[in-house]
């Protein structure tokens, strides 16, 4: 794999070209016949023959030799490009291929906007801007006598010295004949601007609304941000929901667009809501450019324009936003820098926040991760002091944030997950006319479905799981491989009749609390109750108008959203996470928690937090409810650093996938016996552990193995990987088992 792209002889013989292919090499191509403006350059796309089908590449190097017959060459059919795509952008892909250990050219396919990938050109969607000329600024302009709709359009016009675009024209019911006919008379004239216009900042117009007066906590971390401008400088900013980490981003984003560079905020999937996006655009005049799931191509590829040629001063978008490239960067912010949509699983298995680290280093730029539960990677870093640790400790309105208070459900009754005393505590925040949020991380009716008789549980028979119960509509659904089934009238073991729904999730939660509670709403929001586009937002313009309600939720509810009028917050089962086999199960846990709790006592209220579990004596769930995610997050560290676990050491996992557990298995142990005595020749400090059935070894109906490297050293870890790369790629046995390699897995599932 290339490590740069290399610098071009004035006119080379040969084209190293990135295809998106998986393999993890460049194709070589004889240059076509016409030479670009400006010579041919890394970054040019180019279409070529690949196989029989026609691809679009991207040129990593121009050499004169190739280790092929030069006669055995194809030429490129066409160089798609003028200029060359930005260069710090194909540092990022080569940086990310390379670290990933990804090929190259998918890498470049998966960074490139759809349109570019199919080779359209990059430049500028226009809109046409009408401005009246001198003649048409004179006292009783010619032509017009017999003209009154166009007499009418130049009058409007003379209102607007910096012209008007078509569309607002339009709009006021005048035609485009009339703009034609006045433009062929010499009174107006037309221009075309891009899409997004030029910002022209550093001026006092910037802001649409006034900042707001930092407190001393915010004034102090936006002193520690200042510091250094011109310089990587990463800073964790930890602060609890509504601590006011956004009014920091905000006024860092100001600072960074009135010296008249560009900042990127990468935000989690969930967090990009029209909400947050409105408090970005309400504060600037300056547009505010969004990347997520819901642009069209077209409109993708404007975003990506727009910033690539520095038009667009911020730009704000999920995980693979981090592809955007900038013009004159500024500063990078990664807010919820914990949350795990910031790793991409699968295919290209990046993770948004780290490669934010890499990229602002490589500009030597600000860095700014925030979170309420930071990661302990993000942690790991502060205690070493690698990073700033900025923290924001009260909240802006003037409640503290809730604590936790831990209920025990031992041996008391149940319904719909909740119990009795929970129950009397809802009761009481709705007769005070307050909302109470129910957090249930589980959809559907309940987890499964039993025969009281015989023990049955309702099982995939695709997968090794069991298949959740779902009354809306009624049917059992596998939640890991989409199969569904109609509910059995009779036990499909001992035909018994006594089938009943085992446990509760969201759905069956709903059901109780309608039932408990006739005179309140109950919403249910989880990826079932809001399919449909607007659902969720709908819901949750309602709940903000801040009559009593219930709010029933998974996740989706627990991050992000500002819900004022929440005054109660329950958290059906705590107990999910604390007996995982997955060794950041507890973290994730209590990330979730914290956020959950963060939902509650945001306006004029305070709050509380319940919390139901089975294990109320357990170590950690009392660490974090009497001190703290901090606390937690303390003594997780050290329990890592004894485990010998990331954040102090380094895991690459290589996961392979088969019909056939054999297949799988043997290709695994092929694997490792080729990897352990490299490892032990090179005097790499290298673990390889495996292989070993996955933690859910059956999924549609394929198995599931996995082998794990582990290193105190990044650079030994990647060296280990890459030869089995290399072994993998070439061995026969492995055509016939799917195999990915996963650098820094977030779960080892
Ligand atoms: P976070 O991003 O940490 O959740 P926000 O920045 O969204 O916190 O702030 C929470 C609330 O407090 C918002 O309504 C915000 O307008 C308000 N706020 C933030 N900083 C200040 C401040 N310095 N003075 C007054 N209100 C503030
Ligand atoms: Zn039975
Ligand atoms: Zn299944």
């Amino acid at each position: 794999m290339p490590s740069q792209p290399s610098f071009p002889p004035s006119s080379p013989r040969v084209l190293g070209v990135a295809l998106p292919s998986p393999l993890r090499r460049l194709f070589d191509y004889r240059p076509c016949r016409e030479t670009p403006a400006d010579g041919w350059q890394p970054g040019l796309r180019v279409q070529v023959p690949f196989g029989r089908r026609q691809v679009v590449g991207v040129v990593i190097e121009c050499r004169h030799t190739s280790e092929l017959a030069m006669d055995k060459l194809k030429p490129v059919d066409a160089c798609l490009d003028a200029t060359p795509l930005p260069a710090d952008w194909l540092w990022l892909c080569t940086f990310t291929a390379r670290y990933y250990q990804h090929a190259l050219g998918d890498t470049l396919h998966q960074a490139l906007p759809a349109l570019l990938r199919q080779g359209r050109p990059l430049e500028a969607r226009t809109r046409q801007r009408w401005q009246v000329t001198a003649t048409g600024m004179q006292d009783d302009p010619p032509g017009l006598a017999r003209a009154p709709r166009q007499a009418a359009l130049l009058a409007m016009l003379r209102q607007h010295p910096h012209g008007l675009i078509s569309h607002a024209i339009l709009a006021q019911s005048f035609s485009r004949e009339q703009l034609h006919a006045l433009s062929d008379k010499g009174l107006i004239t037309c221009n075309e601007e891009p899409l997004t216009a030029q910002w022209r900042g550093r001026n006092e117009r910037l802001l649409a609304e006034p900042a707001l007066p930092l407190n001393a906590e915010q004034a102090t971390a936006l002193a520690a941000i200042h510091e250094r401008l011109d310089a990587f400088h990463p800073c964790l900013l930890e602060g609890v929901t509504g601590s006011g980490k956004t009014e920091v981003y905000l006024q860092l984003i100001e600072d960074v667009v009135r010296r008249g560079l560009q900042a990127l905020i990468l935000v989690p999937e969930i967090g990009l809501t029209p909400q947050t996006l409105a408090r970005f655009r309400q504060r600037f005049r300056a547009p505010v450019v969004a990347l997520h799931s819901g642009l069209t191509d077209h409109e993708r590829l404007d975003a990506w324009e727009a910033a690539a040629s520095g038009r667009a001063p911020i730009v704000i978008g999920t995980r693979s936003a981090i592809f955007t490239p900038l013009a004159r960067p500024g500063a990078i912010i990664v807010d919820e820098e914990h949350d795990g949509s910031f790793k991409q699983q699968d295919g290209l298995r990046y993770h948004a926040r780290d490669l934010a680290v890499a990229l602002a280093h490589h500009h030597g730029i600000p860095l700014v991760l925030g979170s309420a539960t930071p990661s302990l990677e993000s942690l790991a870093r502060v205690r070493r002091g690698d990073w700033r640790h900025l923290r924001l400790t009260r909240r802006a309105s003037r409640h503290a944030p809730a604590h936790l208070e831990l209920v025990d459900m031992r041996g008391r009754p149940r319904q719909g997950g909740l119990i009795p005393p929970v129950i009397e505590t809802i009761r009481e925040t709705l007769s005070a006319g307050h909302q109470v949020l129910v957090f249930i991380n589980r959809r559907g009716f309940a987890p499964t479905l039993a025969c009281q008789a015989c023990g049955w549980l309702a099982e995939c028979d695709h997968c090794d799981a069991r298949m959740t119960l779902h009354r809306q509509p009624p049917l059992l659904a596998c939640h890991h491989c989409d199969r569904r089934r109609a509910l059995p009238d009779a036990c499909p073991t001992c035909a018994s009749g006594d089938l009943r729904p085992l446990g509760s999730g969201t759905e069956r939660t709903e059901e109780t609390l309608a039932a408990l509670f006739p005179a309140v709403p109950v919403h249910r929001i989880d990826r079932d109750s809001t399919r449909r586009r607007d659902a969720f937002e709908q819901i949750l313009t309602e709940v903000r108008r801040g009559d009593p309600c219930l709010l029933v939720g998974t996740q989706m509810l627990a991050k992000g959203h500002h819900l004022p009028h929440v005054t109660l917050v329950v958290v059906v089962n705590a107990d999910g996470g604390l007996y995982a086999s997955d060794f950041r199960a507890l973290e994730h846990t209590a990330q979730l928690l914290i956020q959950v709790a963060g939902r509650a006592g945001r306006a004029s209220h305070p709050g509380r937090v319940l919390v139901q579990t089975l294990h109320g004596d357990d170590p950690h769930l009392v660490i974090l409810a009497e001190r703290g995610y901090e606390a937690l997050a303390d003594q997780l560290l050290d329990e890592r650093r004894i485990a010998h676990l990331p954040p102090f050491r380094f895991l690459a996992l290589l996961r392979l996938e088969s019909p056939r557990a054999e297949t799988a298995e043997a290709l695994g142990s092929l694997a490792a016996d080729f990897l352990r005595p490299r490892i032990r020749e090179q005097d790499l400090a290298v673990d390889c552990l495996g292989p070993v059935p996955a933690p859910m070894e059956r999924r549609q109906n394929r198995y599931h193995l996995q082998l794990m490297l582990a290193a105190d050293r990044r650079s030994q870890l990647h060296e280990a990987v890459s030869q089995l790369i290399a072994w993998l790629e070439a061995a026969p046995e492995a055509r016939r088992v799917r195999w990915s390699v996963d650098i820094d897995p977030q779960t080892l599932a």
